[in-house]
């Protein structure tokens, strides 16, 4: 057993100060002490937040950041960039894929995110005929997990059609498609690596009412009785109309018809989910999947989160194209964009509370139901995931309790974290990922390598 000492941390009960953590062989909290530090504890000086978990990645996209900021002819949108996200990926070789996803790991580590939800929808090889394991890059993502430290909730996509109606699939999206019998031995394949893994979980993930027929979707949840389900659901007015025309329905509804929705789903862009659709989700208990950076880098809309929340609506966030990884980044955006839809400050805390706690603890209880994790923050039975900011940084100065959140996220805070563990396990030291140099020459020589062709 581990001891960790911590001088102040955020925990279920609010700041505490003078903790000791014991952390078992597995990594997780077996009991927390008040007092002064026992012999041979390891101190964590600073003051401590939960690691919060990143419930969408599309990790190899990380090779793809700052590179679709070129207008084009005629009007950009969603559909545009991912005509450019489809040609990247088609160039990508299984080394490649880890190699691009240990450095979006690294970097999710270094940001203050623990686990990531990894929607993992690049299956096949480049002319896209299964690989010999056709789980071959789902387990090159949990490998990557792995080497960095980051927890990881592998979710496989199931992804057959171009369009509602069950369109046939495009040229372009063939490393992408499955059949149910394809899906189930990537599936289990996945689910085996997982299971070797010690902190890698598994879900499935229906790409979205686009890709998948209703019969598709009944048998998935029907094949699949646990774990965590996510979709992107409604991200686009395009696919809002797309989905009355096919089904007379709008996403959210549609879904919540055509399967029982629980505690187990993750709605991925909810979106332009309307009223009566997120009531549905509240009481439903699903999660939503908001990805404020990717969203509005995409231009997709905004989501009516001050409603969600009041009404009992759970969320949590994702980096999901990962153009920009930054927990303080994704929570910043969140809350500013509720400000500029509301034009009101202060839009997702609770009445005379701290909007940067209620941020991270909202999207803590979210996330780490969205990945199928167990209890999660700083309490026995969960994982020692634990961000150490440095309290000497200019951003905290004269800053205690709450305010520290608060000028983490909505401050200048770059720099601040000291120290990141998970599992117990220090992986972040004085700010920088402990594998970060040969992770980041590996991933420059593939970048360097796709671009130049
Ligand atoms: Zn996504």
């Amino acid at each position: 057993m581990d001891k960790l000492h911590l001088d102040a941390a955020l925990t279920p009960e609010g700041w505490r100060t003078d903790l000791t953590l014991t952390v078992d062989a597995p990594g997780l909290i077996a009991a927390i002490d008040a007092g002064p530090a026992p012999a041979g504890a390891a101190r964590l000086r600073g003051a401590v937040l939960p690691g919060l978990p990143n419930l969408h990645s599309h990790a190899f996209q990380r090779g793809m950041a700052g590179l679709t900021e070129v207008a084009g002819r005629s009007d950009d949108s969603f559909w545009t960039w991912r005509d450019w996200m489809y040609r990247f990926a088609l160039a990508l070789e299984p080394e490649d894929v880890e190699a691009l996803a240990a450095l979006a790991y690294v970097e999710m580590l270094e940001a203050g995110f623990t686990s990531v939800g990894e929607f993992h929808y690049l299956h096949h090889d480049r002319d896209g005929r299964p690989y010999a394991d056709p789980a071959e890059l789902a387990r090159r993502c949990i490998a990557a997990a792995g080497d960095t430290g980051l927890g990881i909730t592998i979710l496989p996509v199931f992804y057959a059609h171009a369009g509602f109606g069950g369109l046939p699939p495009g040229e372009g999206q063939r490393r992408f498609i499955c059949d149910l019998d394809l899906f189930g031995r990537i599936a289990e394949g996945a689910q085996a690596a997982a299971a070797a893994s010690p902190r890698a979980g598994f879900g499935i993930a229906p790409h979205s009412l686009r890709a998948v027929t209703v019969d598709q979707l009944q048998a998935l949840t029907a094949s699949y009785p646990q774990g965590p389900v996510h979709i992107h659901v409604a991200e686009q007015v395009r696919e809002v109309e797309d989905c009355l025309a096919a089904h007379g329905r709008r996403p959210v509804a549609f879904l919540a018809d055509t399967v029982a929705l629980d505690p187990r789903w993750c709605l991925i862009h909810a979106t332009h989910a309307d009223e009566g659709e997120r009531a549905a989700m509240v009481s439903a208990g699903v999660v939503a999947g908001l990805c404020p950076v990717t969203e509005a880098n995409l231009g997709d809309g905004l989501f009516a989160g001050v409603d969600f929340r009041r009404s009992g609506g759970r969320f949590g966030v994702g980096t999901d194209s990962n153009v920009a990884i930054s927990a303080t980044g994704e929570l910043a955006m969140l809350e500013y964009s509720q400000r500029l839809a509301t034009r009101h400050r202060t839009a997702l805390a609770d009445r005379g509370g701290s909007t940067g706690r209620a941020l991270l603890e909202t999207s803590l209880a979210g996330g780490a139901q969205a990945l199928g994790l167990g209890p999660a923050g700083i309490r026995v039975g969960a994982p020692a995931d634990l961000v150490v900011l440095d309290t000497d940084h200019i951003a905290f100065a004269g800053r205690k309790g709450d305010a520290l959140v608060d000028s983490w996220i909505f401050g200048p805070s770059t720099g601040a974290i000291r120290e990141v563990h998970v599992s117990g396990r220090r992986v972040v030291d004085g700010g920088r990922h402990i594998g970060r140099s040969s992770i980041e020459a590996r991933a420059r020589k593939v970048l360097q390598r796709i671009l130049a062709s």
